[in-house]
């Protein structure tokens, strides 16, 4: 993965989000507030700002914790926090370079999921963005050891997060707001698992053209 590729991601998640602001939203006001996809609109546009500004980083790992500061001051929410955790967390497992090679790429993707566990304490089940990231990273890093290209592996995690996040509906919440509503969340599908499902779309569009 190249830098410019990283910045690219950022900047397709962003019109991915954008688009689908207004069913992001939807989603989270049968089960929430009403307010996921306007809260990652916002901070994906600042993202945006940053990672497009003059004497921005450049380097993976410098751009990877501006996004993660980003997304931590400005998305707000549960998934704020989580998503700007999981970015810091793998602005770790990068190197100080304008590119890295898809095993430390997929090392960086583990450690961003490890940390939207270890923040949320969410479990595979429990209705959240979790039940997308898991086991597509684990199918991310079962095609790269199988010796798939990072792009074709992109390309099946982003076919697969789609159904993962359809998959969250008949689940009833355990965590985050969801939970308020006990079985009666059972029935909907989980926002942030479309949102995650839209962020593996952004790495696939990008990885796969260029
Ligand atoms: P809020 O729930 O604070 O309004 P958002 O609406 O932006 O925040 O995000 C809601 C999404 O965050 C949920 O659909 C779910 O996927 C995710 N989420 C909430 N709590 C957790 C958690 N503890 N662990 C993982 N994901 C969570
Ligand atoms: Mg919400």
């Amino acid at each position: 993965m190249t830098s410019e590729q990283f910045r690219r991601i950022w900047f397709r998640f962003g019109e991915l989000v954008t688009e689908h602001r207004d069913e992001l939203n939807r989603l989270d006001a049968a089960i929430g507030d009403a307010d996921h996809g306007t809260n990652l609109a916002r901070g994906l546009a600042k993202v945006a700002a940053d990672l497009g500004a003059d004497g921005s980083p450049t380097h993976l790992a410098a751009s990877c914790r501006q996004v993660g500061m980003a997304l931590l001051s400005t998305v707000g929410g549960a998934s704020g926090a989580l998503w700007g955790s999981a970015l810091l967390r793998a602005a770790g497992a990068l190197p100080e370079a304008e590119t890295c090679d898809t095993a430390t790429a997929v090392a960086a993707a583990r450690q961003a999921v490890d940390a939207i566990q270890s923040r949320g304490h969410a479990e595979l089940g429990d209705k959240t963005m979790v039940d997308v990231w898991r086991p597509a990273l684990a199918l991310l890093e079962a095609s790269v050891a199988e010796g798939m290209s990072g792009r074709k592996a992109a390309v099946a995690v982003a076919e697969r997060a789609v159904t993962l996040a359809d998959e969250t509906a008949p689940l009833v919440a355990r965590r985050g707001r969801a939970s308020y509503l006990g079985a009666r969340s059972a029935g909907h599908v989980d926002p942030g698992s479309v949102s995650t499902a839209l962020f593996w779309r952004a790495v696939a569009d990008i990885v796969a053209t260029s």
